[in-house]
């Protein structure tokens, strides 16, 4: 196989094969999870606002559905290409094998930059995506969802778009919708919710108290700011949360709702009285039992790894650790929660949502709560006795589950013969 560090796709390659080769499957496993099962590109024609035609290219890659139809974001961004979504579609596979959810992977999305378009003419890119795909998608075939520069409006037309092609409301085409029209109560919290109940419940099975812990959080948008939350509500000490600006730091535990209400106040954490300023850099490496990079990528790296203090990190943030990094954790001992699983909250109340729509029966926000929390626990505790089984991360036994389950469900349905 070539250098797989060049591309994302064969990045995902290497990591399916890995799977299959430690968990000993044969390797029609392997051949019939490299590359998708189906994958279309598409024309996007879309008139722009000055009456000229502009046509953008799109795509959905539908990588396996032996578990159940696939299920992954649509993103809108200059970067897409075919490549890109063929490896998201593959990382859903593993997200939605791991949550114990009834999907395969999917992933879409158009090359387009977002801020060259008025709402009218986004409008009009989502709808036209929608009417170039609706032949493939479904509430029982491919299930679409918000990702990088989508948001629940762009869902909305999408869902509109398709039920008038349709001739019937199919609110269960995509998820991640308005709660006006059958999204779910819980699913702006259910990412940062989530991250803490699978970080919860690996301190729980190492044996550490999670609720007499102390708590350092990067990064305070929707993931870390609600993670920050709900962390101090279960009783753990948040002594350090920061934005892009800088951090806050308290040996005591920060008061998380006076820091949310300074934060919308100002727009910023600096300032913020009632604690020291501390940096970024600075953050990672405090003395603290759980460490959440909610912010970006590429945050612990070779350079930091080895001053990491944390017993646990817990990804809120997709590649917040660098492979280099996760070799030097991994040697010193810390447990990192792999993003796969660490925010998985988003796609598993998506699921939720899809449920909801399919049995037009909603639920109460504590509901969706309280069934978000026993998923990331399950998911955690398989992908934890996989770690003490073959001895490998975390992020490697997240695919062990995943390839796994999925080997499983391709042979009872007979495709391994
Ligand atoms: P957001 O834009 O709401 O918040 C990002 C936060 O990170 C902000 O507080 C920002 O100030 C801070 N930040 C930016 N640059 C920083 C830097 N250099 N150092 C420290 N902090 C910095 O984004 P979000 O929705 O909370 O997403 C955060 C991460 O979680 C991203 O990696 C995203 O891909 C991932 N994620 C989010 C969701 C979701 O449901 N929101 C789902 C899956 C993954």
């Amino acid at each position: 196989m070539a250098d797989a560090s060049l591309n994302p796709y064969l990045r995902a390659q290497q990591s399916f094969k890995e799977a299959v080769e430690i968990l000993g499957l044969e390797t029609a496993v392997f051949d019939l999870l490299k590359q998708p099962m189906r994958f279309f590109e598409v024309a996007v024609p879309v008139v722009r606002d000055d009456g000229s035609l502009e046509v953008f290219t799109g795509y959905r890659s539908q990588h396996n559905d032996a578990l159940g139809p696939t299920k992954g974001g649509l993103r809108f961004h200059p970067n897409v290409d075919a490549d890109e979504v063929k490896a998201l579609s593959m990382w859903m596979t593993v997200k939605c094998a791991l949550l114990h959810l009834p999907y395969g992977g999917g992933k879409g999305g158009v090359r387009c930059d977002v801020d060259q378009l008025s709402e009218a003419e986004l409008e009009r890119l989502s709808r036209e995506y929608i009417r170039a795909i609706a032949l493939v998608i479904g509430p029982d075939k491919d299930i679409p969802a918000p990702d990088v520069s989508t948001n629940p409006q762009i869902m909305a037309w999408m869902v509109d778009e398709y039920s008038r092609i349709r001739g019937e409301n199919t609110f269960g085409l995509i998820t991640g919708k308005p709660v006006a029209i059958g999204g779910s109560r819980g699913r702006v919290e259910a990412t940062g919710r989530g991250l803490v109940h699978a970080t919860r419940q690996l301190a729980l099975e190492l044996g550490i108290e999670f609720a007499k812990s102390t708590v350092a959080v990067q990064g305070f948008g929707n993931v870390g700011s609600v993670a920050a939350q709900i962390a101090s509500d279960l009783g753990a000490r948040v002594v350090a949360v920061s934005d892009k600006d800088g951090g806050l730091y308290h040996p005591q535990g920060l008061n998380i709702a006076h820091v949310i209400e300074y934060q919308k106040a100002h727009r910023t954490l600096t300032g913020y009285p009632e604690a020291d300023a501390i940096s970024n850099s600075a953050l990672l490496e405090l003395a603290v039992d759980v460490l959440l990079p909610a912010a970006l990528e590429n945050q612990l790296t070779a350079d930091n790894a080895s001053r990491v203090q944390a017993r646990i990190v817990g990804e809120g943030a997709n590649g917040p650790t660098t492979p280099e990094a996760d070799a030097i954790l991994f040697e010193k001992g810390v447990m990192v929660v792999p993003d796969v699983l660490g925010n998985a909250g988003g796609v598993t109340v998506s699921y939720f949502e899809w449920v909801q729509n399919q049995s037009r029966f909603y639920w109460s926000e504590a509901e969706v709560s309280q069934r978000l929390e026993a998923y990331m626990a399950e998911a955690m505790s398989a992908m934890h006795e996989m770690h003490q089984r073959f001895g490998v991360t975390l992020r490697k036994a997240a695919y062990l589950v995943a390839v796994e389950r999925v080997a499983q469900a391709m042979r009872v349905r007979g495709w391994l013969k």
